[in-house]
């Protein structure tokens, strides 16, 4: 193993589709990305960026190849192992946030702190996404612009050594998603942690210093 964060080596995946045939939606055979990368991975809608992010995370199994995250290859762990690994090392923003309803902005961070080793301070990461007013709150009682912070809060608590965000200002206005993306890259920047984004969305993708395409990485 070398000290890649992120190391994929001949990754397939493919879907059964209702009619029985397979779509074949990832064929990646060598990517890599080094501590404190940050890049843009952009291709179409549908062409398969969600379903990459979700390999890198161990949340789906790939048909064939090696994800190792942190020198670990994560397909070889088994479940449990696998939620516990990505709890602690990989952070994960969503288009649409997935904050808890029923919990505070505080509470939905240290709920995603619990799953990993603990160690964060979830208030100072409110702190410096700017919601220090803001802890009390849930997540309907706050912008859109403020519910994407308090998930970057959450996906940094453990400071993971790896930030998957799948279009993250997608559900944004050009002026929060704008600040999004510029506190997202500044926190990675800060702690050193590698920032993997998907986007199909140019304006995002000015943002980065290196942009990959889907298909390059056949
Ligand atoms: P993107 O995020 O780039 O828009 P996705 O990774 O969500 O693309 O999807 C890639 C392709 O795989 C699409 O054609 C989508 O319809 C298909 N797909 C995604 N998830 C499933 C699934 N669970 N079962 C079958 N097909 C799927
Ligand atoms: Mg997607």
């Amino acid at each position: 193993m070398n000290d890649a964060v992120l190391s994929l080596r001949e990754v397939r995946k493919s879907y059964r589709e209702a009619d029985g045939n397979r779509l074949d939606v990832i064929q990646v055979g060598q990517f890599e990305l080094a501590a404190g990368d940050q890049i843009a991975l952009v291709g179409s809608s549908g062409s398969g960026k969600s379903t990459l992010l979700n390999l890198i995370a161990g949340i789906l199994l790939p048909d064939a190849g090696v994800v190792c995250v942190n020198g670990t290859d994560i397909t070889q762990l088994p479940e449990a192992k696998r939620d516990r690994f990505r709890a602690g090392n990989i952070g994960y923003v969503f288009q649409s946030f997935n904050l808890l309803q029923g919990f505070t902005a505080l509470e939905n961070v240290r709920l995603g702190q619990m799953f990993g080793n603990g160690t964060g301070d979830a208030v100072e990461l409110l702190k410096k996404v700017d919601l220090a007013h803001r802890l009390h709150h849930k997540p309907r009682a706050l912008s859109v612009g403020e519910q994407q912070r308090v998930a970057i809060a959450r996906a940094l608590v453990n400071a993971p050594a790896l930030v998957l965000a799948d279009e993250p200002t997608g559900s944004l206005d050009a002026a929060n998603g704008t600040a999004v993306l510029e506190l997202l890259r500044q926190v990675c920047t800060e702690g050193r942690h590698t920032l993997l984004m998907v986007t199909h969305d140019p304006a995002v993708m000015r943002h980065f210093e290196r942009v990959v395409r889907l298909e390059e990485l056949r």
